[in-house]
């Protein structure tokens, strides 16, 4: 699903966050990516949704070469890619609904579809009853969980998350992480940016470790509880 194929990334400054990054996340599977602060997690999920571009290399998505896609092009490659950050980046003056429907809006869906889907999305995260309710009264887990809805409003295909758990406590990450085992359980490709070694160690998917810019190793946890 997703191809890094000798990727460097310099960033204004003469920073190198990633150095002849060559990897590969296979389609249908959730795959941790983790590494130290600074290794280069977030730069790698930037450039797969095209929000930073790489210095050079080539990356591929679905087999699609991203050097290739021009910049009119970028909102529809977009829309394959849902992202979902750890402060949730909603919109405090609009309500739950109105966060999820966003995508959908800017996609330019009628108000028929924009309902269903919506509710769709909100019924997965189990947050259906909220959705009139504003992001402040809801707790850090269920804001996250409307993060979570807004960016699987679209059925993207393939889903980015950088540090989704990094401010919640360990009962409330489970959860999260069990909602993106359903996604993945239907056939939609996770990618979780996270050094929460924890959380990763108890679960059985495949592992990308980033240090400095380049893969260390590729693998699963060992000793991982069911
Ligand atoms: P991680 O997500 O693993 O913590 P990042 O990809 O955020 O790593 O950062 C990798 C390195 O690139 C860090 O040293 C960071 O300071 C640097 N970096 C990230 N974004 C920028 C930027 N926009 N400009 C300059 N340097 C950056
Ligand atoms: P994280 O902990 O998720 O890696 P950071 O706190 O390092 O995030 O960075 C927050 C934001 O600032 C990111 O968007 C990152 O790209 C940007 N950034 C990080 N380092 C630098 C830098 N040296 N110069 C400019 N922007 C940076």
């Amino acid at each position: 699903m997703i191809r890094f194929d000798n990727v460097s990334k310099r960033y204004p400054g003469g920073f190198d966050a990633l150095r002849g990054l060559s990897l590969h996340v296979p389609a249908g599977q959730l795959t941790f990516l983790t590494g130290h602060s600074g290794a280069g997690k977030s730069t790698l999920l930037k450039l797969v949704s095209l929000i930073e571009r790489p210095t050079s290399g080539n990356i591929l998505i679905d087999g699609q070469n991203l050097n290739r896609v021009t910049r009119r092009q970028i909102p529809f490659v977009r829309r394959k890619v849902g992202i979902i950050f750890q402060n949730h980046q909603l919109l405090f003056d609009r309500t739950v609904f109105d966060n999820v429907a966003l995508p959908l809006i800017i996609a330019g869906h009628d108000h028929r579809e924009i309902g269903r889907r919506v509710r769709a999305a909100l019924d997965k995260v189990g947050l259906l009853k909220h959705e009139r309710a504003y992001p402040h009264p809801l707790s850090g887990g269920e804001q996250q969980r409307v993060g979570i809805a807004r960016a699987v409003v679209n059925r993207p295909p393939l889903l980015l998350a950088d540090e989704p758990t990094g401010n919640l406590d360990p009962e409330l990450s489970r959860e999260i992480m069990q909602l993106f085992e359903q996604f993945n359980q239907v056939g939609v490709t996770v990618l979780i940016a996270t050094h929460d070694i924890d959380l990763i160690s108890r679960m059985n998917h495949p592992i990308l470790i980033l240090k400095a810019g380049r893969l260390q190793a590729a693998g699963y946890a060992r000793g991982a509880a069911p």
